[in-house]
C-alpha cells in the first residue's frame, strides 16, 4: 500500500477506533432493559423512564449531548448540576458503585460534596473540578458507607488543594460522636502522612475545619438549622431518623431552585416536610429484606434487622407524596438487573409521579423550566482539572522537616542518583 492510500485508510479507521474504544472503556455493558423496560445498570442510560422533565408539557428544552462529559460543557449561569459520585451503600465494595456520595454545582461556580463514602474520590476528581473546590463536605452520618472515602478526598492536599478542607456535621449526641472529633481523629491518624509531607508540599491544606451543626437545637419547633449561608446559597440540616442521634439529611436552597438529600433515613411525615417542594429530593430505597438476605448471603433475621433502618419502595412513594418534589431518586441501592422491576413495581404502588434509581455517574441538570437526567462519560485516566485562576494569598510555606527520619544506614544503602 503506497504512502497515500495508507493515510486514507488510517483516516476512516482512526476515528471508529477511537469511538469504539470510548464506549467500551467507560460503559462496560450493552444497553438493554429489564422485562418492565428499565434501562439496565452500566449501559450509559440512566435508570428512568422521565429522563426528561418540563415543568409545563411540551415545554422548550435545552438539547444536551446524549452523556455529560466533564469539562466540554458548561453548566448555565441558573442551573444546577447534581452527579452521583457514588450510589451505593451497605459494604462490601462493589466496582460498578461506589458508596454515598453526591457532587452539587451551581451556576455560580460553587460546588458541594455530600457524604464521602469510599469507592467515590475517583469519580469525584473525575468530574472536572479543580482539588481547591471541592473542599466543602456535608456529611448525613458517621456510618462509614458516608464517610470512607474522606482520607482520599483529604489527600487532595497533595493535588493542589492548598486550603483547608471544610466538613459540615452534626455536634452528636456526645461531643466523641460529633464532626469535630470525627475530624480531629482522621487527621490524627494521618499524622505520619502529614509529618512526611509538610517538609515537601504548601502545608495549607493539612487542616480540616469541622463547622458543627448543634443536633440538641432540633425540635418540632425548630426543625432545621442553617448550616451554611455564602453567595446566596442556603444548606439547611434536619434531623432524620436513622440509627444512633446525630443523622441528618440536608435541603440546599440557591436562585429559586432546591435540592434535598437525606441519604439513610426511615420514611417519616417530618422528612417529607423538610423535601417539600424539592426540584429534587435525593432519599436511600432498599430492596425487601428477603432478597437483601439472598444477595448478601445473610441470615433473614439479620436482613429484617438492617430494614428496620431503612426505607422499602412503597414507604418512599408515601414520603414522596407528601414532599412532591418535580423529580424523586432512589439510592443506596444495591443494583442488580434482577432487582429493579420489584424495586419500581413497589414504588409505583403508593407514587407515580417521576422518579430516578441512581446509579454511580447519573447526573441531573436541574433549571427553573426543565430537568435532565444523563449518565456522564468519565474518563477513567482523568487528570485533575486545571485551577479556574492562579491561587493566590495562600499559605505555600513548609513546615519542619520530621523527626522520624530514617536511620542512616539504611538510606545510605540507596543506589546512587542518575546522572
Ligand atoms: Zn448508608
Ligand atoms: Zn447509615
Amino acid at each position: 500500500m503506497d504512502r497515500r492510500m495508507l493515510g486514507i485508510v488510517l483516516t476512516l479507521i482512526l476515528p471508529v477506533m477511537a469511538s469504539a474504544e470510548a464506549e467500551d472503556y467507560r460503559f462496560p455493558r450493552e444497553p438493554g432493559t429489564t422485562k418492565d423496560g428499565y434501562p439496565l445498570p452500566l449501559t450509559g442510560i440512566p435508570i428512568t423512564k422521565t429522563p426528561v422533565i418540563t415543568r409545563t408539557p411540551g415545554a422548550a428544552v435545552k438539547k444536551y449531548p446524549e452523556h455529560y462529559v466533564p469539562g466540554k460543557e458548561s453548566l448555565a449561569d441558573d442551573e444546577m448540576r447534581i452527579t452521583a459520585c457514588g450510589s451505593w451503600g451497605p459494604a462490601p465494595m462493589r466496582i460498578g458503585q461506589g458508596a454515598s456520595c453526591l457532587l452539587v454545582q451551581l451556576g455560580n461556580g460553587n460546588s458541594f460534596i455530600f457524604d464521602i463514602g469510599g469507592g467515590t474520590v475517583g469519580n469525584l476528581f473525575a468530574l472536572g473540578v479543580h482539588p481547591a473546590e471541592l473542599d466543602k463536605v456535608f456529611i448525613t452520618h458517621f456510618h462509614l458507607d458516608h464517610v470512607g472515602g474522606i482520607f482520599a478526598l483529604f489527600d487532595a492536599m497533595g493535588w493542589a488543594r492548598n486550603t483547608p478542607l471544610h466538613v459540615w456535621g452534626s455536634s452528636g449526641y456526645t461531643p466523641e460522636l460529633g464532626v469535630t472529633a470525627f475530624t480531629e481523629n482522621i487527621r490524627g491518624a494521618a499524622e505520619w502522612h502529614i509529618q512526611n509531607k509538610q517538609s515537601i508540599l504548601p502545608r495549607g491544606g493539612m487542616t480540616i475545619v469541622p463547622h458543627e451543626v448543634d443536633y440538641s437545637a432540633f425540635s418540632l419547633e425548630r426543625p432545621r438549622q442553617l448550616a451554611y449561608d455564602e453567595d446566596g446559597v442556603k444548606i439547611y440540616a434536619f434531623p432524620v431518623i436513622h440509627a444512633l442521634a446525630g443523622s441528618m439529611g440536608y435541603r440546599l436552597e440557591w436562585n429559586g431552585l432546591s435540592f434535598v438529600y437525606t441519604a439513610d433515613s426511615q420514611p417519616s411525615t417530618f422528612e417529607a416536610e423538610q423535601g417539600k417542594g424539592a426540584d429534587v429530593f435525593i432519599h436511600e430505597i432498599f430492596p425487601s429484606a428477603e432478597e437483601f438476605a439472598l444477595y448478601n448471603h445473610m441470615p433473614i433475621q439479620a436482613a429484617e434487622g438492617v430494614m428496620e433502618e431503612h426505607t422499602t419502595p412503597a414507604e418512599l412513594g408515601r414520603v414522596y407524596t407528601i414532599a412532591k418534589p418535580r423529580l424523586g431518586v432512589g439510592m443506596h441501592f444495591t443494583l442488580d438487573d434482577n432487582l429493579i422491576d420489584p424495586l419500581f413495581q413497589r414504588w409505583s404502588t403508593t407514587y407515580d409521579d417521576p422518579v430516578l434509581l441512581m446509579q454511580d455517574l447519573t447526573t441531573i441538570n436541574v433549571t427553573s423550566d426543565y430537568i435532565v437526567v444523563r449518565q456522564t462519560r468519565a474518563d477513567l485516566l482523568a487528570w485533575p482539572a486545571p485551577p479556574p485562576k492562579p491561587p493566590e494569598g495562600l499559605d505555600m510555606s513548609t513546615g519542619e522537616p520530621s523527626k522520624a527520619q530514617r536511620p542512616a544506614w539504611l538510606t545510605a544503602t540507596r543506589l546512587s542518583k542518575e546522572p
